[in-house]
């Protein structure tokens, strides 16, 4: 009966999934999930798009009144230092990664229009993008790429009001 008035916050089969394969990673890496961490990454598995800081923490604060703003951004640092989460700094905006593992930096597509994230996984595009940076004598040295673009359906509502 307790468990019933747990004041987890309830999240899809799915993501409840996803987070207990984060905690065995952050395990894994001598670090912890704490219950913070653990409400804060289960807001962006339910958000396949992410969410603008502002937004996430209005959220937080739905599931722990007691929240601040400090608590949920170190939670953040440390969702992003652990990998799990991804930040796009041109909207401020965080998604959950879905990846067991980065060799290559995430690459996202901002829509310019209404501000959709989408990752677009091209495995080989950032194997050649990450060999093309070390033959100039780079070095890639990020987590994510940003290109600013049109959205499918920003796309089709322009070509309505357009008629092309
Ligand atoms: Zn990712
Ligand atoms: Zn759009």
């Amino acid at each position: 009966m307790f468990a019933m008035l747990s004041s987890r916050p309830t999240v899809s089969p799915s993501s409840a999934e996803l987070l207990d394969r984060a905690s065995e990673r952050c395990k894994a890496h001598g670090a912890l999930l704490t219950p913070i961490r653990r409400d804060v990454l289960g807001l962006l598995y339910e958000t396949e798009n992410g969410l603008k800081a502002y937004d996430l923490l209005a959220k937080v604060k739905e599931l722990r009144s007691n929240a601040t703003p400090p608590t949920v951004y170190r939670a953040l640092d440390f969702l992003i230092e652990q990998g799990l989460v991804h930040k796009i700094e041109r909207i401020n905006q965080f998604v959950a990664c879905r990846h067991d593992s980065h060799r290559f930096p995430g690459l996202f597509m901002v829509c310019r229009r209404c501000g959709k994230v989408s990752e677009l996984h091209d495995h080989a595009l950032m194997a050649a993008l990450t060999q093309s940076i070390l033959r100039a004598g780079h070095e890639l040295d990020c987590h994510e790429l940003e290109i600013s673009s049109i959205c499918p359906d920003c796309r089709q509502a322009g070509q309505g009001t357009h008629g092309v």
